[in-house]
């Protein structure tokens, strides 16, 4: 019986692992013709400044859905992209597309500037610093206006390039983030050789700092890490007012979570960012 029970178990498995094969594979195909079909749409993050309390820059989060799968998560289809060298027509998407949107909001003062993820290939693609610039000038928007965000495990996993990439960028002017930062193995001395602005601490510290079984420690050292380097420090994931007043009370210059916006279409953003950039300048 135990080994029927086995047997049942490894078929189970098997036939599991067969479903998220069939699955990848069938999403690796239609990720081929996702942006030629219109399947991409951005959704928009505020970043806030503690001090200011207003939105400085807004982060765009790329979302896919398609007839046969429905929505498929970045986290799903950003590897399977990487995987099969379509990141690379994707990032420009991305890229332009932010700053065509975001272009009127700048000009307009509703915030300063607009942040973009990159992935591992991204910084291996030698021709996006040229990219990104003729961009910014086609859409009328200052390279101090652009941030890029590139997580630590994509800065560690080829420190050359990156170093190289991300020095061409910040000498057109782009602003660098390391985007989840604390989960990746970089030391000081390496991140002290990269031209970064700011650092951006990783949601799973952040989310349970209210309760007192987040990362407090880690947190904290975080910023002061930061801060030494001379760099602004944000916190990713707040979603609550306890998080919220813990990351005030230790000098986190910047927040993004829940608590304040979920990710949301560009009207819905306008509208959520004309409001509360107004409550802020009433209070
Ligand atoms: P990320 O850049 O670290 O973005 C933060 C993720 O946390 C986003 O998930 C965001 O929706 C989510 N988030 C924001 N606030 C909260 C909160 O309070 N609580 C929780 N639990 N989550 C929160 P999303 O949009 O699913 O993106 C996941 C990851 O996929 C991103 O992590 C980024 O690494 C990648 N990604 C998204 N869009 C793009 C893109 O256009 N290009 C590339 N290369 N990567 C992207
Ligand atoms: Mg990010
Ligand atoms: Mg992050
Ligand atoms: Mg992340």
């Amino acid at each position: 019986y135990e080994a029927k029970q086995q047997h049942v178990r490894v078929l189970v498995y098997r036939a599991g692992d067969d479903e998220h094969h069939l699955r990848q594979v069938g999403l690796m195909g239609l990720l081929r013709y996702a942006l030629e079909l219109q399947q991409f749409r951005l959704v928009f993050q505020p970043k806030i400044d503690l001090a200011s309390r207003r939105v400085v820059h807004v982060e765009a989060l790329l979302r896919w859905t398609t007839p046969e799968y429905g929505d498929v998560t970045p986290d799903e289809f950003i590897p399977l992209a990487e995987r099969s060298g379509m990141i690379r027509a994707i990032t420009r998407h991305v890229v332009d597309e932010a700053l065509r949107q975001a272009a009127p909001w700048i000009a307009d003062g509703l915030i300063e500037g607009v942040a973009v993820n990159l992935s591992p290939m991204d910084l291996v693609d030698g021709d996006l610093p040229e990219y990104v610039s003729q961009r910014l000038q086609m859409h009328g928007v200052s390279s101090r206006s652009l941030v890029l965000e590139v997580t630590e495990h994509t800065v560690m996993r080829d420190l050359e390039a990156a170093r190289t990439t991300m020095h061409r960028l910040r000498e057109q002017g782009v602003r660098l983030s390391i985007d989840d930062f604390g989960t990746g193995h970089s030391s000081l001395a390496q991140l002290r050789s990269l031209p970064v602005d700011e650092i951006k601490i990783d949601k799973s510290f952040v989310a349970d700092l209210g309760d007192g079984s987040g990362d407090a420690v880690i947190v904290r050292s975080a910023i002061e890490i930061g801060h030494n380097m001379g760099l602004k420090v944000i916190a990713e994931g707040v979603e609550g007012q306890a998080s919220l007043a813990i990351l005030e009370a230790l000098n986190c210059d910047m927040v993004q979570g829940y608590l304040f916006s979920r990710p949301l279409p560009p009207d819905a953003f306008v509208d959520w960012c004309t409001r509360f950039q107004r409550e802020q300048a009433d209070a």
